[in-house]
């Protein structure tokens, strides 16, 4: 908890004092549903330690925390034979459009031409 920030969104949904549907979760990482879907299960995963983004991070960090991607991706296409692919963005900075600042990784399932997009 040493690594959490008390006024973090993020942080607080680690904590579990803001709600979230929890996709996979372990000692490392969070991964859970986005309020806003772009597409359905839309899915962000987040460090469990409070890293405002990808500047923010060691070494350590970055084999850490991001060797979970592949990982969570793999869990949500098998999940629902529909997902044909799947965007994997992060916004890197106020002026690369991230909002909440603790790092986040969005996982866009993406099933066909009638998709919205982001
Ligand atoms: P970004 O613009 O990359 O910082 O994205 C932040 C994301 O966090 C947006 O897609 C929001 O919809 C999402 N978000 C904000 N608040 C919550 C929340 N309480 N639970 C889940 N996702 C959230």
């Amino acid at each position: 908890m040493a690594e959490l920030e008390k006024d973090c969104l993020f942080c607080k949904i680690i904590r579990g004092e803001v709600p979230s549907y929890t996709v996979f979760e372990n000692n490392d990482v969070k991964a859970f549903l986005d309020i806003s879907q772009v597409t359905k299960g839309h899915t962000l995963i987040i460090p469990k330690k409070h890293l405002v983004n990808f500047f923010d991070y060691s070494q350590e960090d970055a084999a850490r925390f991001l060797q979970y991607i592949p990982l969570v991706a793999q869990a949500i296409k098998k999940s629902d034979p529909t997902i044909k692919g799947m965007n994997v963005e992060v916004n890197n900075g106020e002026i690369a459009g991230q909002v909440v600042m603790h790092s986040h990784i969005h996982l866009i399932p993406r099933r066909g031409e009638n998709d919205p997009i982001s």
